[in-house]
């Protein structure tokens, strides 16, 4: 195992952080504003559009010509500082395990650098890998993660992807990658860890199963 993929929101922090519906919220009165949208309608669009494109964004890019960049540094001005802190023991799971970590989020770099400093981890990881780094395509399409191995010099089994959503881990498997679920839900992945923290202790355990080692 050489590289961990890491997704960001929900998955290096708690998904009832708050954060994340900070930017629900901020989503919501983008799409209203822009589109002339009342509550409901917005929150079913911004949803459909998840659903078949993996983000908001991607839907209005195609079908209403929003400016990208505008819309993300508008979603992304959550402040995550107010609720997120110093996480010692995430740092301590980070440090215990030996291979080269990175972060890939449907979010913006800047957005990733703030979550990461909060957090107190940001020195962990060796590169960030952001919605533009393939132009603006999302998750759970695998180009970016392709691209991403190719850069990283890492092979699929080389490689373990750890994301809060089944439908990225799916296209990441389907890449030929190892994949585990952070989720306090049971059920959604075969491969599933409550909380990032426990990344260790479920290496250790796959290891002695299943035998694959580190590089
Ligand atoms: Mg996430």
């Amino acid at each position: 195992m050489k590289l961990i993929v890491f997704d960001l929101d929900d998955t290096l922090y708690s998904a009832t952080s708050g954060v994340f519906a900070r930017m629900d919220k901020k989503i919501n009165a983008f799409v209203m504003r822009e589109l002339g949208l009342a509550p409901d309608a917005a929150d079913r669009l911004r949803r459909d559009y998840w659903r078949r494109y993996g983000t908001t964004l991607r839907g209005l890019m195609l079908h209403h010509g929003v400016d990208p960049e505008r819309f993300l540094q508008e979603v992304h001005d959550v402040r995550p500082h107010e609720l997120l802190g110093p996480d010692p023991e995430l740092d301590a799971a980070l440090a215990a395990i030996p291979a080269r970590k990175v972060v890939h989020t449907n979010a913006i770099r800047e957005h990733a650098e703030r979550v990461l400093a909060a957090l107190g981890v940001r020195h962990h990881f060796a590169a960030i890998y952001d919605i533009r780094f393939d132009a603006y395509r999302p998750k759970p399409n695998a180009r970016a993660l392709a691209r991403i191995l190719r850069q990283e010099g890492a092979k699929p089994h080389e490689t373990l992807v750890v994301d809060d959503q089944p439908a990225n881990l799916a296209a990441a498997a389907r890449l030929g990658c190892r994949t585990v679920l952070v989720s306090a839900h049971k059920g959604h992945w075969r491969m599933r860890i409550p909380r990032v923290h426990l990344l260790p202790a479920w290496l250790e355990r796959v290891h002695a199963q299943f035998g694959f080692a580190w590089a």
